[in-house]
């Protein structure tokens, strides 16, 4: 049953609504990416239910939450992933989505769009072999499993599909332009990613190693753009550029040190084993619903805190 309960969309302390819920459906990868935030989570063991998923769905679609995303680890690996989707899309009419690594896509990607799924995010963070086995740090080498991930993705109807690629320094910089004519063959929007970090992480060995802006490449592509598009969703421009394979469409995730991203941020985060969370970035910005899952009433207690409790982390 669609949610039709009045929403009343609650807002924080800074005018902004929230409207879309970044859900985290597990802590377990078959991935090990060197720069991986890991949603600014613990890993926990024990993880929320589809039921109490719903619930927590429900609550959040009565105060006018309308864009899901589902995330991990690896959130393909959950064996109910099925059932989660169906079950959330009974209360959201709006955009429902998944950023995953895409291994498991061919096996699943028809059955997600069947449960309800619109379209997919899938990390790829490098174009050649080497550089893809250095960046996941696993045993076996999983880009041809991820490529045909994106295949099926594409037969399924899961687009517009978007290939996240975080850009690391000396690491996989020079795989830019292979990563956009791949996504011109494969019809697939191109993100870039700033590699983020908290405050506290912003001094370490590691990001100092890894970070670099995406500024240069960003002003690269508005030259050779043939159409630039506001995306209002996200605040930033989405660059169409026309290659030799094709036409891609290009956008830029920059959201260290700025104030402007944080400004529009209009999501609220649940971990796997049943927290909000008011941001990626700030520690100790959990409000536990664990105890609670049974409980709407309580959950929505619990949720109306986490709303008010949102503070721009970049300001
Ligand atoms: N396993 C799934 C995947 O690979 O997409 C979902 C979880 S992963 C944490 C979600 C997204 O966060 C991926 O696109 C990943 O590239 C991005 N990500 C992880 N660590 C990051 C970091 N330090 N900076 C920027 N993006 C990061």
């Amino acid at each position: 049953m669609l949610n039709t309960v009045d929403s009343e969309m609650l807002y924080d302390k800074f005018g902004r609504p929230v409207n879309s819920l970044r859900i985290q459906l597990n802590a377990i990868c078959n991935f090990n990416c060197i720069f991986c935030h890991m949603e600014g989570t613990e890993r926990s063991m024990q993880y929320m239910t589809p039921e109490q998923i719903e619930k927590v769905v429900a609550v959040a679609a009565s105060h006018g939450v309308n864009k899901i995303k589902f995330t991990g680890g690896e959130p393909l690996l959950r064996e109910d992933i099925l059932d989660i989707v169906r079950r959330t899309r009974k209360h959201i009419t709006g955009n429902i989505s998944l950023t995953t690594n895409g291994v498991e896509l061919p096996k699943l990607a028809s059955g997600l769009k069947k449960a309800g799924l619109d379209r997919v995010n899938i990390s790829m963070h490098a174009i050649d072999e080497y550089n893809f086995h250095f960046i996941t740090d696993t045993k076996k080498n999983f880009l041809p499993m991820v490529k045909q991930g994106i295949e099926a993705a594409k037969n399924a109807g899961l687009g517009p599909i978007k290939i996240n690629f975080v850009l690391m320094k000396n690491i996989n910089e020079n795989q830019v332009d292979g990563m956009i004519k791949f996504c011109a063959e494969n019809d697939c929007t191109l993100q870039l990613i700033e590699f983020e970090a908290n405050r506290e992480k912003e001094h370490s060995e590691e990001y100092i190693k890894y970070h670099v802006p995406l500024d240069a490449i960003e002003n690269k592509i508005r030259k050779q753009a043939e159409g630039i598009e506001y995306n209002p969703l996200h605040n930033r421009e989405r660059y169409t550029v026309n290659t030799d394979s094709g036409v891609v469409k290009i956008e830029f995730v920059k959201p260290m040190r700025n104030t402007d991203f944080c400004k529009h941020c209009t999501r609220l985060r649940i971990t796997a084993d049943g927290q909000f969370k008011t941001c990626l970035l700030r520690e100790n910005d959990y409000f536990n619903i664990k105890d609670v899952l049974e409980n709407s009433e309580e959950i929505d207690k619990v949720y109306r805190k986490a709303v008010a409790a949102r503070v721009p982390y970049w300001r």
